[in-house]
């Protein structure tokens, strides 16, 4: 069993209190043991982390140092990419062959873009109203981060936070999620190991929602929260912060429609949007969830997503050749099972996959659902599983009514070979992030982030970077004679 502990102003503590363990999804063992770390607990890393940002001189480091630290990360992580994804593939179940290259490599890439964008950052001196004064506009670091985390990337979302804000000069608290203690802490550890961070700028605290994420979120010394989750939890989080108006950017969950037209590459469409919806069992907030389709083509894209669905490998995530890996953890499996339900009560019709036989193990097939109504739950919430619905449309005008039907807005595809039209439909599709012919193409160097119920704020880019900064106007005045003098002098005459 691994044993997790707080990393704390540069030391691996243990925390008092309770305990509790991760669990291998595909063997149902327990992995990892890790603290549920207690009010008392959060406030030593909070305190470690305030330490380090008002008396430790990270924050005035030149960018090139700080980029410097971020470099000898990258090259720290890239030295034991292998052995995380695979205890990734051990903790949560996403298999080596999807992590390996989109999680690990992916977060040390970013690390690396992060380094550079340290050395980036740029204030301006603004018009100002006679050139002997200088007005300036300077940033700042926001503070102390709290970096909250779900379980679907553990690594990859927590380099996005950390990343952006250790470039601006923050220090911070990462704070893990229940289901994957493990794998963020291989990644704090790399942070130890490499020796680029003075104490107190990386500190890890691991625990549930209650009492740790309340905990940190609540915390006076925290200057700004940074969540990925579920937008429940954004939405508890920001309410929180509101009371002491602690700065707050949420990416949350989402719903992410493909419109596929009749005049789409058919062939490219299904390969990409079957991926998109299955791997690691559609536990991606970007994962594909509906196909609205074209009636002209509904036929060929269902028969061709069904052919796909039952082609993709399915076990053990350790195997090289697996594409989908089990469940996560138990409560995930549930939550698409009762969705799955949902769906054939709401009069879908499944064509491939479904519930199994055996419910003793993690593993869900891919699950396709026709003829559910466009406006019932299973169409419209996030179930975060392999589960992806058909709906047929006549027109460009129902297609959007269809895709734009959710809460969420996090991002969508379109397939045309027709620019025009696909442009036309882009514009009026309402999500922050929009692929055209293609899916899960995405670089460092363009942020990302949800509109609606999926949150507020951007990750990756300069965006990212800038999340973690706070503006300080500056105005030097450089005449000689204070420019009210003339107002004295008149009310003394
Ligand atoms: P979750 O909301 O249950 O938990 C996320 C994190 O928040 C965990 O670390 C959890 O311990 C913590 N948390 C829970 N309650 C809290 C509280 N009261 N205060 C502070 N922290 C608290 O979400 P999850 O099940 O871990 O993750 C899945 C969700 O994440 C999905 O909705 C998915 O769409 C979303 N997600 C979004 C993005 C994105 O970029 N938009 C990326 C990945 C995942």
């Amino acid at each position: 069993m691994i044993e997790v502990r707080n990393y704390v102003g540069g030391k691996w503590v243990d925390a008092a209190g309770e305990r509790f363990r991760s669990v291998n999804p595909v063997t149902g063992e327990p992995l990892a043991e890790a603290p549920a770390t207690d009010a008392a607990g959060v406030d030593a890393a909070v305190r470690a982390a305030r330490r380090a940002f008002d008396d430790g001189d990270w924050r005035f480091r030149k960018g090139s140092e700080r980029g410097a630290a971020l470099l000898k990360l990258a090259d720290e992580l890239e030295r034991r990419a292998r052995p995380i994804s695979e205890l990734i593939a051990r903790e949560m179940g996403k298999p080596v062959r999807v992590n390996l290259a989109r999680e690990v490599e992916g977060a040390v890439d970013k690390l690396r873009f992060f380094a550079g964008a340290a050395r980036l950052l740029e204030g301006r001196v603004t018009g100002s109203t006679a050139s002997e004064i200088w007005d300036m506009e300077l940033p700042e670091p926001v503070g102390v981060a709290a970096l909250i985390i779900p379980w679907n990337d553990p690594v990859d979302l927590a380099v996005r936070k950390l990343g952006g804000a250790l470039a601006a000069g923050c220090t911070t608290i990462v704070k893990s999620s229940e289901i994957t203690p493990a794998s963020t802490a291989a990644l704090v550890e790399a942070a130890h190991d490499c020796g680029a961070f003075p104490p107190g700028v990386v500190n890890l605290v691991s625990g549930p929602g209650e009492p740790t994420g309340d905990a940190l979120v609540d915390h006076a010394g925290v200057d700004k929260i940074s969540f990925t989750g579920s937008t429940a939890t954004g939405m508890r989080i920001m309410g929180r912060a509101a009371k002491r108006l602690a700065r707050v950017s949420l990416e949350c969950g989402g719903k992410f429609p493909a419109i596929i037209c009749a005049d789409a590459d058919l062939e490219l469409c299904l390969d990409a949007v079957s991926y998109g919806a299955f791997m690691y069992g559609g536990q991606s907030c970007t994962a594909c969830t509906r196909l609205v389709v074209d009636r002209r083509v509904y036929d060929r894209v269902a028969t061709g997503i069904v052919e796909r669905s039952k082609k993709l490998p399915i076990g053990d995530p350790l195997d090289p050749n697996v594409l989908i890996g089990p469940m996560a953890s138990r409560r995930q499996y549930d939550k698409a099972v009762e969705y799955i339900r949902l769906g054939t009560a709401e009069g879908g019709r499944i064509l491939v996959g479904g519930i199994p036989n055996d419910p003793s193990s993690l593993f869900l097939p891919p699950t396709v659902f026709v003829d559910l109504p466009p406006d019932g739950r299973v169409a419209r919430e996030e179930i975060f599983g392999p589960v992806l619905a058909i709906h047929a449309v006549d027109s460009e005008q129902e297609a959007l009514a269809v895709a734009n039907n959710t809460p969420y807005g996090l991002g969508g595809s379109i397939w045309s070979r027709d620019i025009g039209r696909a442009l036309r439909l882009a514009r009026r599709l309402d999500v922050a992030d929009i692929w055209i012919n293609t899916h899960y193409v995405r670089h460092v160097e363009t942020s990302f982030g949800g509109r609606h119920h999926s949150g507020i704020g951007r990750e990756l880019g300069m965006a990212g970077v800038e999340e973690y900064l706070s503006w300080k106007r500056l105005c030097i005045d450089t005449r000689e004679k204070f420019h009210l003098k003339s107002w004295f002098e008149a009310g003394r005459a």
